[in-house]
């Protein structure tokens, strides 16, 4: 079996096709989505990522806001800067880009962002709301994830899902995004004894750890679907994944490449929240 490929380059055209649609019509009505960005120092994946979050935004027709600060910025100066955010009606969703430099409590920071405007859903309120199954905004990336699944008609209810990764803003909300969805969940992570025992009974698995060669084709049950989200560098400074993508696509059914899967869903993901931030201030 060659497992079909999930184009995350495809489906995020298709999703911001229809954000721009969106946008258009809350212009008529005269609002205009807004997102900031604020990245503090200049770790230079950040400075990649925060540009193309603001490309994204403007292709789509949101007005963006890049701020940018030396990384000896105060946390009492970036929090400030988070308060006068959260009061500007011009601003739906802010986003400060992590890490932040050490002397910086980035949890202080995220809890400082109003909720209405925490369009990375890392926020404990609506990492709560994730929880209870209330309405809040879900974090971009296993958002982005649920997005793929959908699209290729995979049903998880009744399935058994295994996510390797547990942190807070890929593996636990994935986990429960799927627990909604009614799969039956199981969390590994790097305390997981014999992980292959666990991932070979899966229908779905989603790999969140940011090491190469995590999982590998005799570790896949033949014809599940394999979502990648790990970002590597291999030995030629190329981008990879956390999966063996050439051994494990001839056990899957599907599977995400890397570059070109999960990584496009993830900003298009923030345009959906950021969206949503601009409609609920429009009802
Ligand atoms: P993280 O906070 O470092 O969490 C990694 C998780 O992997 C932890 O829960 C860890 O377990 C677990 N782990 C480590 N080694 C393991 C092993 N050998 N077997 C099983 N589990 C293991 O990372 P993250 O922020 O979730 O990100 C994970 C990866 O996704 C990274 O490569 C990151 O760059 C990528 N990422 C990509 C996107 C995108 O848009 N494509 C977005 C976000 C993240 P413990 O909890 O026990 O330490």
């Amino acid at each position: 079996m060659t497992a079909q490929l999930i184009d995350g380059v495809a489906l995020a055209r298709l999703w911001r096709e229809r954000v721009r649609e969106r946008t258009v019509a809350l212009q008529t009505r005269g609002i205009q989505p807004g997102l900031a960005v604020i990245l503090v120092g200049d770790h230079p994946a950040s400075q990649v990522y925060v540009r193309n979050k603001v490309k994204a935004c403007q292709e789509v027709g949101f007005h963006s806001v890049l701020e940018t600060h030396p990384a000896h910025l105060s946390e009492d100066a970036l929090l400030a800067r988070v308060r006068a955010l959260n009061a500007d009606p011009t601003i739906h969703g802010i986003l400060v880009q992590l890490p932040l430099p050490p002397h910086i409590d980035a949890q202080r920071v995220i809890e400082t962002i109003a909720p209405e405007k925490d369009v990375d859903g890392f926020h404990v309120a609506n990492a709560g709301a994730l929880m209870v199954g209330q309405p809040g905004f879900w974090p971009c990336t296993p958002y982005g994830c649920m997005k793929m699944l959908e699209h290729i008609g995979f049903d998880p209810c009744g399935k058994h899902a295994v996510v390797i990764g547990r942190s807070n803003i890929v593996g636990k909300p994935m986990a429960l995004m799927l627990l909604h969805a009614h799969a039956t969940v199981t969390i590994c992570h790097s305390a997981t004894v014999d992980l292959a025992q666990h991932t070979r009974q899966a229908d779905v698995i989603v790999v969140a750890v940011g090491k190469r060669g995590v999982l590998t084709a005799d570790m896949v049950k033949p014809g599940a679907v394999v979502i990648d989200v790990g970002m590597n560098r291999d030995e030629a400074g190329k981008l990879c994944g956390d999966v063996d993508f050439e051994g494990v696509r001839q056990v899957a059914g599907w599977i995400t490449p890397v570059p070109g899967g999960v990584g496009p869903m993830t900003i298009t993901m923030l345009l959906v929240n950021t969206l949503q931030a601009a409609e609920r201030v429009a009802t």
